[in-house]
């Protein structure tokens, strides 16, 4: 559906100072928190709106964030493309760095001099917090568009720095999408991925309240 006119306000949604109409996923947060069935908010008026719902999760903010820390994951990250029987729409790129802390160099060369010694297990879990932690951000900003699934993920490693300073940086890039039917995912996947995107919500819209 594509309108001339913000269907809530009437603002124009042509021209070069116009108003844009929100994510799909918001207006369906608006409508079942305010209990309206409004067929879109422009970025103008669903400030207004977005700030009455902060206001009854502002006190729950914690609590919010820890599980949305729990459940995160259920959001897919893949290396591979798409199923070929998914039906999506690519939302765009999204991508994350992380750099782990200082004294790699040493530590992985002490896992090659010892392959099976603690200094290589030491490593690895610094390599396993690293990836998890750009898996995080992938997700969060994958459903932050509206995204449901991360497809075509990329992962790099490189060493910054020189000696025993030396640091390494995670890179991981790849293609937010859309996955139209819900189908596609385990009913119990379903239902997790429908809470990120509440919570997820809430969050946008709390520290919304922050910014004003
Ligand atoms: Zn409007």
């Amino acid at each position: 559906m594509t309108y001339d006119n913000c269907p809530n306000c009437g603002k124009s949604l042509n021209g070069f100072l116009s108003a844009d109409l929100i994510l799909q996923s918001k207006i369906d947060f608006i409508n079942k928190h305010l209990k309206q069935e409004i067929a879109a908010y422009c970025t103008s008026c669903s400030k207004q709106p977005l700030a009455k719902i902060a206001q009854m999760f502002k006190a729950q903010k914690a609590e919010i964030e820890k599980r949305l820390k729990q459940i995160i994951h259920t959001i897919p990250v893949m290396s591979s493309p798409a199923p070929v029987k998914w039906d999506y729409e690519v939302i765009g790129l999204v991508n994350a760095q992380t750099t782990s802390g200082t004294g790699f160099a040493t530590e992985l060369s002490q896992s090659f001099n010892d392959l099976f010694g603690s200094g290589s297990a030491a490593t690895n879990k610094k390599i396993a917090n690293a990836t998890d932690k750009c898996k995080t951000e992938l997700r969060i900003q994958c459903v932050r568009q509206g995204g449901n699934a991360i497809i075509s993920t990329d992962i790099d490693f490189s060493e910054i720095g020189s000696g025993s300073s030396n640091m390494l940086m995670v890179c991981m890039a790849g293609t937010a999408i859309r996955v139209l039917d819900m189908e596609n995912f385990s009913a119990k996947s379903r239902d997790t991925i429908l809470e990120i995107t509440e919570l997820t919500e809430q969050l946008e819209a709390i520290a919304e309240l922050a910014k004003a």
